[in-house]
């Protein structure tokens, strides 16, 4: 489905497709840390999809937990996060996490999944009933 974006301040606007049957909760402690929250929620998205209709994305790199190195987008201006993606280069077709905070259609993207379930909070009980992954 198409869905519409736009950060805290309103300075980043974008629409993209997400598909909500792929909607996963990350317990990574860099979601932790980056969200300043208990976990995060995410959808893929492909970087074709992804249109960007006013401001400029910044980009912090980072190396995952994974090992990856990532990219990850947000408004600096508000601090939003965006979208988190691989780093990119010539014909490489990208992925775009998706922060499903940052959509109007947020409602509608129920986590189907989790990743790095070996640091999730032990309070977090919410999604015991989803099939899970201990890392990646
Ligand atoms: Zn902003
Ligand atoms: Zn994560």
């Amino acid at each position: 489905m198409r869905v519409h974006g736009s950060c805290h301040c309103g300075y980043i606007t974008f629409t993209s497709e997400g598909d909500p049957e792929r909607t996963v909760v990350c317990h990574c402690r860099d979601c932790q840390v980056m969200s300043g929250g208990p976990y995060r929620s995410i959808v893929p998205s492909d970087e074709a999809a992804f249109e960007l209709l006013t401001g400029e994305l910044s980009i912090y790199h980072k190396v995952g937990d994974s090992g990856n190195a990532r990219e990850l987008a947000f408004c600096n201006q508000c601090g939003s996060h965006i979208y988190a993606t691989s780093k990119g280069g010539e014909g490489i077709a990208r992925s775009f996490g998706l922060r499903t905070g940052v959509l109007a259609e947020v409602a509608e993207f129920v986590p189907m999944f989790q990743v790095w379930c070996d640091s999730r909070l032990p309070w977090v009980t919410e999604f015991n009933a989803l099939p899970g992954k201990p890392k990646q």
